[in-house]
């Protein structure tokens, strides 16, 4: 082992995590086992729960927001189809887990947080994980980031129980939307390709996120 690179560190677990988690629950798409194998999942999280990161749930970081379990990020990055060339908006940067995850499949990420102090920290964590195709912002990202759009795809981390306007209008026609649909605790994981005017939706797993907040945190 490396021991002056700390993203090597528990390849063991992650690899398990790929045999366990997600290869069983049909995750398939090779880029996107690529990633989640080598993004070091206990570097985004408090270092008292690093010997957790690799188990199957989510986990508590702060301000009571969670880092998604690993079978729903794979799951996410799976369904936004990406090739490597795309411009990807985030909503919701939590501690920068999904973004390292999305950094590794898309040309370059741009991910929104409302509470500045996981903003600050998601920025170490991107940082201290060696990923450069990142640009983060603390917002509202209910608004979208109209100065970067339109997006090739964009990916929410947090449920709601509509669509906000801004995303629609800042994906690029063809693009795919990827969020968590429905009323606190009963989200759908729903993804909408945009056609021309319209909208197609498809459906996946039951799941629950954090809330959606609109509006700025204080
Ligand atoms: N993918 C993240 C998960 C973070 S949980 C990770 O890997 O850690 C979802 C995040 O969405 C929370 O940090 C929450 O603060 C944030 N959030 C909720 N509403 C938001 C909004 N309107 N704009 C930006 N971020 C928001």
């Amino acid at each position: 082992m490396n021991r002056a690179d700390p993203t090597v560190a528990f390849e063991r677990p992650r690899r398990r995590m790929l045999e366990a988690q997600l290869l069983p629950r049909g995750i398939s798409d090779p880029r996107v086992l690529d990633a989640m194998l080598h993004v070091p999942r206990h570097m985004f999280v408090n270092a008292a729960l690093a010997s957790h990161a690799y188990q199957d749930s989510a986990l508590p970081i702060g301000e009571g927001q969670t880092i998604s379990q690993p079978y729903m990020v794979a799951k996410m990055s799976q369904l936004l189809e990406l090739q490597g060339h795309e411009r990807v908006l985030e909503i919701g940067t939590g501690c920068g887990y999904q973004t390292a995850v999305l950094s590794r499949l898309c040309r370059r990420v741009y991910s929104i947080e409302r509470i500045a102090s996981l903003s600050q920290r998601a920025r170490r964590n991107l940082r201290a994980a060696r990923h450069a195709n990142v640009m983060l912002k603390c917002a509202d990202g209910t608004l979208g980031w109209d100065e970067y759009a339109p997006f090739d795809a964009i990916l929410a981390a947090a449920g709601g129980s509509a669509i906000p306007d801004a995303w629609v209008q800042q994906l690029r026609d063809g693009g795919m939307l990827i969020m968590p649909l429905g009323s606190t605790g009963a989200h759908e994981l729903i993804r909408l390709r945009k056609r021309g005017n319209t909208l197609i939706e498809e459906r996946f797993d039951s799941c629950s996120f954090v809330p959606l907040i609109a509006g700025a945190h204080s």
